[in-house]
């Protein structure tokens, strides 16, 4: 099953849901950065929330997502737009651990609990949204969920999950986003709350082959589910020689002739997909201004 995303409205449009499998979009992002499990649930949580905030976005619209919470894997960065596609990396992916008391990955323990959840938006026109809230869990989802609470005042339900293999490739990953549409009564929310919280792990029913449309009925199982938007999701990032170039460029012309005299050329590395480029001394001297 190729990753993908589903929009849907449940309760006569009261309760919007987002649904998705991401397993192909972390394994990519996982062998690109060569993160160890515990880093790879930890930026597999986000990178899959950050898919999904993306779809709520439209058009040209894009976000940026910081997680930053002074743990051992320093932070997480993960962007993603309305079109699907999402990218995204951890300062020090190097970090594993042993499973906690409830035998999963310790992501809480990576991420650690000290700092704060970021979201920028870019509604285009040079509109921007900032949102900043502090961690509250570390455990990714908890902290999406407190930042819609608070950040964006709409009630929501957040889940997300990584299964990895002994090989410490990902064996399943994706999440979910129910939201309470303004007017709702509390009676709903508090029924939603039941359910999800009783809701078995996301993870382990992608591991058992579970489509984002089945995830969805499993979660509404006595309501009539409306699927408005099924979507491809994808791992792609948006580097290039050209960009890449421009921060050289940037350097100043200093330092581009040290790397010309003393490397006889540079290498550059895109931080969100570890791409690198490389600049002959030719290709440094154009850069020059
Ligand atoms: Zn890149």
């Amino acid at each position: 099953m190729k990753d993908h995303l589903i929009k849907a409205t449940i309760y006569d449009g009261m309760v919007r849901a987002y649904t998705i499998v991401s397993t192909e979009t972390v394994e990519e992002a996982r062998r690109r950065h060569d993160t160890w499990a515990t880093a790879t649930a930890a930026m597999g949580r986000t990178i899959t929330i950050t898919a999904m905030m993306g779809a709520l976005l439209k058009d040209d619209q894009s976000l940026t997502v910081k997680v930053e919470g002074g743990g051992p894997i320093g932070a997480i960065m993960a962007d993603g737009n309305a079109k699907g596609e999402v990218r995204g990396y951890v300062v020090n992916p190097h970090v594993d651990f042993d499973l906690n008391e409830k035998g999963k990955l310790d992501v809480a323990r990576a991420v650690g609990k000290n700092g704060a959840l970021s979201i920028v938006k870019d509604l285009g026109l040079k509109d921007y949204f900032t949102g900043q809230v502090p961690i509250v869990s570390g455990e990714i989802s908890e902290d999406f969920t407190y930042y819609f609470a608070h950040s964006e005042q709409i009630p929501s339900a957040v889940g997300a999950g990584v299964l990895v293999n002994p090989d410490h490739s990902v064996l399943a990953a994706g999440g979910f986003i129910v939201q309470v549409m303004p007017g709702a009564d509390e009676d709903l929310i508090a029924e939603l709350e039941e359910q999800i919280q009783n809701f078995e792990p996301i993870s382990s029913l992608i591991q058992k082959g579970y489509t984002p449309e089945q995830i969805l009925s499993k979660l509404f199982p006595d309501e009539e589910v409306k699927i408005h938007e099924s979507m491809p999701i994808e791992f792609k990032c948006k580097c290039s020689k050209e960009r890449l170039g421009v921060a050289i460029k940037g350097l100043g012309n200093e330092e581009i002739d040290s790397m010309i005299s003393e490397e006889h050329g540079a290498e550059a590395t895109c931080h969100f997909c570890n791409e690198v480029y490389h600049f002959n001394e030719s290709e440094l001297e154009r850069l020059k201004e």
